[in-house]
């Protein structure tokens, strides 16, 4: 039997050990420590932000991004419709609701025309406020996320969240290292959350950060995320806070991660390169590119089946290369069609209903060698030509 072939593992080749020592060794293994702090500064570093605070997952950093850019329950959030579902929780979290957007057909992420169209047709303006005509909801937020590692085109989201007065909150889960002409990820909206659970380009194990510039916000976060702590001393809160926190051990992990984000990101894109080159001339597949004013992370290499021109579905090469011990994944079902939202309000939804039907992520661990990458490439090359011969 031929060695099993993951998804997406995590790579540990840095100063893990050495950091996370330094933590047993010290006894700062909890909740405070110098390492939360560097983390949290390392971030806010890394993609040009004021203020970051760390948390206990990215979903969490969502929930309280939510928080603090306004949102209020039975308001509504335009949020991306092709996703993993964690934003679209968090805005039932804070009791808001989802209203989906679906992807554009180039890049696979929020499509900024459909967005314009919804504000522009399906909203009314009343006294500052953004009003759903169907709903009779305040829009409060926009929240694109970047899918894949490639982002969204953040340049018209701003456009649009500046004429309509709304916060943009990025989820930027799965694009850390990204950029949209020079600026970061994270820092192109009013507030971006990531996460550095183990599947992500770096990770803490589990864990997440919120960074912005608005020092309010920043100040507000840290305290919802500590338990609304007014007091050092005495135990007064005057808010329903969270336990959010980042633990320092996850914190030293995630700064011997942080160090290694520009050799992974190399990594990601030659992988992407690879399979880009050697699969290109097979009929029916096409491939997550990246535009020419983006910087894409390849988070997750991704192909789309033509079935008709390919010869075998999506699902179909799934199970063939799962019985070669490869895995790979389709995309996320799209939110419109998931049981806890269906039936809730989106756009037209074809281009992420394709998507879903059509992709799927191969094998691309920062790690992965040469070897097996060649037999991820076999493998489908091998599939392509046996569903022709049948
Ligand atoms: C992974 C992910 C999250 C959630 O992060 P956790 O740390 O697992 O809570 C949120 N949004 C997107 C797009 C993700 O990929």
């Amino acid at each position: 039997m031929t060695d099993f072939i993951p998804l997406c593992e995590p790579e540990i080749r840095g100063h893990e050990w050495k950091y996370v020592k330094e933590c047993l060794d010290t006894g700062w293994v909890s909740s405070v420590g110098a390492y939360v702090d560097r983390f949290e500064q390392e971030v806010a570093a890394t993609v040009q932000c004021q203020h970051a605070v760390a948390t206990s997952s990215g979903t969490a950093a969502l929930h309280i991004a939510l928080l603090v850019a306004g949102v209020l329950p039975d308001e509504e959030v335009l949020i991306s419709n092709l996703t993993f579902i964690a934003p679209a929780n968090a805005v039932r979290y804070v009791g808001a609701w989802p209203v989906f957007v679906d992807s554009e057909s180039d890049y696979w992420q929020l499509d900024p025309s459909k967005l314009a169209d919804f504000l522009e047709l399906q909203c009314r303006f009343e006294a500052g406020r953004v009003v759903n005509k169907i709903s009779g909801r305040r829009i409060a937020a926009l929240l694109p996320v970047h899918i894949l590692g490639h982002p969204v085109d953040m340049k018209a989201i701003v456009d649009i969240g500046q004429r309509y007065e709304l916060p943009v909150i990025e989820d930027a889960s799965e694009a850390l290292g990204a950029s949209c002409g020079q600026e970061p990820v994270g820092h192109l909206g009013d507030i971006a959350c990531f996460s550095f659970n183990g599947n992500k380009i770096i990770t803490t194990g589990g864990g997440g950060m919120i960074v912005t510039d608005n020092s309010d916000w920043a100040t507000r976060s840290k305290y919802l995320t500590t338990q609304a702590k007014d007091d050092p001393i005495e135990f007064i809160h005057s808010d329903v806070g969270y336990n959010y926190r980042l633990s320092n051990v996850q914190a030293a992990i995630g700064c011997a991660q942080l160090e290694k984000l520009q050799e992974y990101t190399g990594c990601k894109r030659a992988i992407a390169e690879r399979y880009t080159r050697e699969l290109l001339d097979l009929p029916g597949l096409s491939f997550n590119s990246q535009a020419d004013w983006a910087e894409s992370t390849f988070w997750l290499y991704t192909v789309l089946i033509d079935e008709g021109k390919f010869g075998l579905s999506s699902r179909r090469l799934l199970k063939i290369l799962a019985v070669q011990n490869i895995q790979s994944r389709p995309l996320w079902q799209p939110l419109h069609l998931s049981e806890p939202y269906k039936g809730m309000l989106s756009t037209s939804c074809e281009i992420s209903e394709k998507l879903y039907a059509q992709a799927l992520c191969l094998p691309c661990s920062i790690g992965l060698s040469k070897e097996s990458q060649d037999r991820v490439i076999e493998a489908i090359w091998t599939a392509y030509y046996e569903g022709k011969a049948k």
